[in-house]
């Protein structure tokens, strides 16, 4: 038997950090396993994915354009695959390959309410992409008493919102929490605080209590930056991978995550 390998498949996926955090994680756990990067062109996904055990891995992250996918080719699928029709993270076991979406658990870990989201707490997520389909959807199974979604192109939203039995708003509007899962800000120099509320229909919103951007790059992006003058907590996209990480390793695993390791490795690569 060869060395464990993981990986994360994507196309493109050379930005990832997520080897950098993966394999800071394994040598804190002293697993002598080892994560990596694989590009994956779309028409060969599945037929790899799915041969991946023969050469030795146990298990892969999965991000754009694969992860519905990977939840397609799945034997399995947790709930949270299921309901959002995505995956993140496939675990191959005893021949079988496993679905699940840490995207949005990682999520609730990083606002601190893996436990349960604060009663009565209000919640509006910007987008309706995969992201997006994962935050609501954990909002709404943590118990947040109203989660609404919203989009530039309003159909994508209102379509969303029905799948995940949530509420479409046709325009955001304030609440006590904000995720971004839109590309907004996504790619270097982000276009400038007021373009980018713009973009997102937050122009003369106020600050929500907690806002959780979850595009990140080397510096904080505008979104956020707005939100910490507004007096925001500000949950970081950051914190989100390493927290989305850190559930799929345990997952392989079968051990605790070193959370602290990875985030470290995350922020420094
Ligand atoms: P998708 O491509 O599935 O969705 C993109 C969303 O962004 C759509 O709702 C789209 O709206 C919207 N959008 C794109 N451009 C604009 C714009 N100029 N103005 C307004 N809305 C816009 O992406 P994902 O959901 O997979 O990811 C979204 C972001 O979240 C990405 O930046 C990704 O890097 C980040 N992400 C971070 C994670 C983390 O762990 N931190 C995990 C997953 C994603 P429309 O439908 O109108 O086109």
């Amino acid at each position: 038997m060869g060395r464990t390998l993981l990986g994360i498949a994507g196309f493109p996926v050379a930005h990832s950090r997520s080897p950098a955090m993966q394999n800071a994680a394994l040598r804190e756990l002293e697993l002598d396993w080892l994560y990596v990067a694989l590009p994956l062109v779309p028409e060969r996904f599945a037929e790899t994915a799915s041969s991946l055990a023969a050469s030795g891995y146990r298990g892969i992250n999965v991000t754009i354009p694969h992860k519905a996918a990977a939840h397609d080719l799945a034997d399995e699928r947790t709930a949270a695959a299921t309901a959002i029709g995505a995956a993140n993270t496939l675990t191959y076991e005893d021949g079988r390959i496993e679905a699940d979406n840490t995207d949005a658990g990682g999520l609730l870990d990083a606002l601190g309410w893996s436990g349960g989201a604060p009663a009565g707490v209000d919640c509006l997520v910007l987008g309706a992409g995969g992201s997006a389909g994962a935050a609501a959807w954990a909002l709404r199974e943590a118990g947040a008493a109203r989660v609404s979604v919203w989009n530039r192109t309003a159909e994508r939203a209102a379509d969303l919102a029905a799948d995940l039995g949530v509420r479409h708003a046709d325009r955001p509007r304030s609440a006590d929490l904000i995720v971004n899962c839109t590309s907004v800000g996504l790619g270097g120099e982000p276009p400038g605080q007021e373009a980018a509320l713009g973009a997102v229909g937050l122009a003369g919103i106020g600050p929500p209590a907690t806002f959780c951007d979850l595009v990140y790059g080397s510096e904080p992006t505008a979104l956020a930056r707005w939100a910490e003058r507004g007096g925001s907590r500000v949950v970081d996209g950051l914190e989100v991978l390493v927290r989305q990480g850190a559930r799929s390793l345990e997952r392989w695993t079968e051990r605790p995550a070193p959370v602290d390791a990875m985030r470290a490795a995350a922020r420094a690569s």
